[in-house]
């Protein structure tokens, strides 16, 4: 579905499957079954310019649209969604949140670091006991002069344990409605206080970092403050709004690369004589795949458009999000049955591919969050 991408995104598209081709897919299998973050690609997605997609050139970035952030995400999902995951949440959420409200003296010490790998971005709102209800989150950052002390639990912190800072999110009023009294904090790794409690084992996704983060009288100076004081619930909802069409995105590569798998496997596998592609229910499974995926890019692509024309898109991202990644784990259920037993053993890539793509349906806000989100804006207008 390329027709309409300009030359720029084409070369982006093509540049990153022949990498993911080469050098991401023969180790892909192996650091999801050793449950490994490999920090050993980590240079090569800076030298692509993975790391600093949307970052402004000033501070090294590729200074790209959002169109080849979702492009991006999607072809390192098409071999590997934990790699994808990686540049979603780095790019979308940890950079992101500097980008969007980041003094520019935080900018100028963050996002150079970040482009070159330097330092890989976290960002902790979700907590053991908020998830979906984020602002019900117990973290507290209290002023003590010139500094504030942070403590609380923060849970399923992706590059939580590698990353060199986490934007973390902190409530700093009590006495008013949760929402408008949470605040952002950037908090350097080592800063005394601040560990990774708990490495997370899961279901897919297998080898991004997932952890448990503690954070135990942790001090951090005013300046590493993001945005205004009180306001950082409001701005995270923006960076959600990015970040689900980078999910949405994750999800539609992990899906075309599922259905690549499956279009192979059904014209090399032969069953009652001839190959399982000329089955009419192998063919329906194909077709209903390839139609669910180009209706999902459609709708990423909308909200890519709308994000870069200025106008709002909550409401477009979520819905590209909710049904890109319910596609996908369609897509790859299908694809897995394809395969038959093949497909349920761990020498194919497709069931992975399946776990990878069931987070897309949680992380960044469940379907129903999605759901809620849509409707909201649905009964608003
Ligand atoms: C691999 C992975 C990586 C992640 N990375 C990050 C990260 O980097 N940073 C971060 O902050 N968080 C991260 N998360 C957390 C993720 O965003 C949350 O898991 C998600 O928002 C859901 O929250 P929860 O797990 O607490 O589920 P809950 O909110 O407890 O939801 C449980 C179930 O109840 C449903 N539910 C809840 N409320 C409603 C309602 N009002 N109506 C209908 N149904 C409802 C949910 O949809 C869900 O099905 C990550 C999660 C995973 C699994």
């Amino acid at each position: 579905m390329d027709f309409e991408l300009p030359e720029s995104h084409r070369i982006l598209r093509q540049t990153l499957r022949d990498f993911c081709e080469r050098e991401v897919r023969p180790h892909a299998r192996g650091w999801d079954a050793e449950e490994r973050f490999p920090l050993e690609i980590v240079p090569r997605l800076a030298e692509l310019g993975l790391l600093g997609i949307r970052i402004p050139e000033a501070y090294g970035g590729a200074e790209m649209d959002t169109l080849a952030y979702a492009i991006a995400v999607e072809e390192c999902a098409r071999v590997d969604g934990s790699l994808a995951l990686t540049v979603a949440s780095h790019n979308g959420l940890g950079t992101g949140h500097i980008l969007a409200f980041g003094s520019e003296a935080q900018k100028q010490k963050y996002l150079p670091r970040a482009v070159t790998g330097e330092w890989l971005a976290a960002w902790a709102l979700t907590e053991p006991g908020s998830g979906s209800d984020s602002a019900g989150m117990t973290t507290t950052a209290v002023r003590d002069g010139d500094e504030w002390v942070i403590n609380g639990t923060k849970m399923f912190i992706t590059q939580g344990s590698v990353g060199g800072f986490c934007v973390v999110l902190a409530r700093t009023n009590k006495d008013v409605p949760a929402s408008r009294g949470i605040s952002a904090f950037i908090v350097d790794r080592g800063t005394p206080g601040f560990s990774a409690s708990r490495k997370l084992e899961k279901y897919g996704c297998r080898s991004s970092d997932t952890v448990e983060l503690s954070l135990e009288n942790v001090r951090v100076a005013d300046e590493q403050r993001l945005g205004e004081v009180d306001h950082a619930f409001y701005d995270t909802m923006q960076i959600l709004d990015t970040g689900r069409i980078s999910i949405a995105a994750m999800a539609l590569g992990l899906g075309r690369g599922a259905l690549a798998m499956a279009l192979t496997y059904a014209r090399d596998r032969e069953a009652f004589g001839k190959p399982i592609a000329d089955f009419q229910a192998i063919q329906w499974k194909l077709a209903d795949a390839q139609t669910g995926l180009d209706a999902a890019e459609l709708l990423i692509h909308r909200a890519c458009w709308l994000r870069e024309a200025g106008q709002p898109y909550s409401a477009e991202a979520a819905m590209a999000k909710l049904f890109a990644s319910e596609v996908a784990t369609r897509v790859c259920n299908d694809a897995l049955q394809i395969h038959g037993g093949y497909g349920y053993t761990r020498e194919f890539d497709v069931e992975r591919h399946l776990r990878d793509a069931k987070l897309c349906e949680i992380g960044e806000g469940t379907s129903e969050v999605q759901r809620m989100v849509i409707a909201k804006h649905l009964l608003r207008r």
